[in-house]
């Protein structure tokens, strides 16, 4: 059958239709424009379904820019502040007609990474969104694995000093609060007096910042492996282009790893921003 993907962002909403091989077929985009309200925003994708879909058959699924409740489908925390607590899942299967898949961009990104891209072959991959928050999602033999609360692969909010910096979550400490993109940023402030963004900073970073970035990452990204085991480790988000990070960083990360032989892979995601929609239409399988 054919899938049709949907990343939802706060500013476009983006569409692909792919074949019964995964090839793409057609793809388009349409501005969220959140001002509009909640209703406009179904709409707009639903209509966006319609037009990919045409006259023939294919599954459905949404990656979405925040958590979403298990219980009730609906969206707990969300930058598209009017997608917060609606029933957007069942809005749009109402509106289209059928059943749909939603998934938080985390789970689509690890999801997309090892059904086609850095992580494809692989029986475990651990998806990391590295950006101005910190995700994270486990696939295991091409599906997403949710865990009990579905929280599985949430390893931004993992302590790493318990007594360290508050993160907005409401705990201190978290990875979050150390190596996403403003909390690296903010660090380099602290040192320097000067604002860059991360990317930049990584071109010369001052080796303090560096050494701590590594030191924290290595930490990080040891526990996970310590705990899942993964086959590879792939990491996408803004931060994820720091070139350093597949040197310096795996060091640091095998440093900590609870193994004689850590050689676990960590490599760059392949799908670049495309992971959101491949991912989304990879859901369909589930339905
Ligand atoms: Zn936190």
């Amino acid at each position: 059958m054919q899938k049709i993907g949907i990343d939802l962002g706060g500013t476009k909403i983006e569409g692909v239709l792919l074949d019964a091989n995964g090839n793409e077929v057609n793809r388009n985009r349409v501005p969220t424009q959140q001002e509009d309200g909640y209703r406009a925003i179904v709409n707009r994708i639903s209509d966006l379904i319609v037009e990919l879909k045409g006259s023939s058959e294919a599954s459905v699924g949404i990656c979405t820019p925040g958590a979403i409740d298990p219980k009730t489908s609906r969206m707990k925390n969300s930058n598209t502040v009017c997608l917060i607590d609606q029933p957007l899942k069942e809005d749009i299967e109402d509106k289209i007609g059928q059943n749909i898949s939603m998934e938080n961009d985390a789970n689509c990104f690890a999801l997309a990474e090892a059904k086609i891209g850095a992580g494809k072959g692989h029986s475990v991959v651990f998806g990391v969104i590295l950006g101005t928050g910190i995700g994270g999602g486990i696939v295991i033999n091409g599906n997403i694995h949710h865990g009990r609360t579905h929280i599985a692969g949430e390893w931004g909010h993992h302590t790493l000093f318990p007594n360290g910096k508050k993160c907005y979550c409401g705990q201190t400490g978290c990875a979050e609060a150390y190596i996403s993109g403003p909390a690296l940023e903010s660090r380099y402030t602290e040192l320097t007096g000067e604002e860059k963004i991360v990317t930049d900073i990584a071109k010369d970073p001052p080796q303090k910042w560096k050494e701590e970035f590594m030191d924290h990452f290595g930490i990080a990204l040891s526990n996970v492996i310590n705990i899942l085991d993964p086959d590879l480790i792939v990491l996408g988000g803004g931060v994820s282009n720091c070139g350093f990070l597949y040197s310096d960083g795996v060091e640091s990360v095998h440093k900590y790893v609870f193994s004689p032989i850590a050689d676990t892979p960590i490599v760059q995601h392949t799908l670049g921003d495309s992971a959101g929609v491949y991912g989304a239409a990879w859901l369909g399988e589930s339905i």
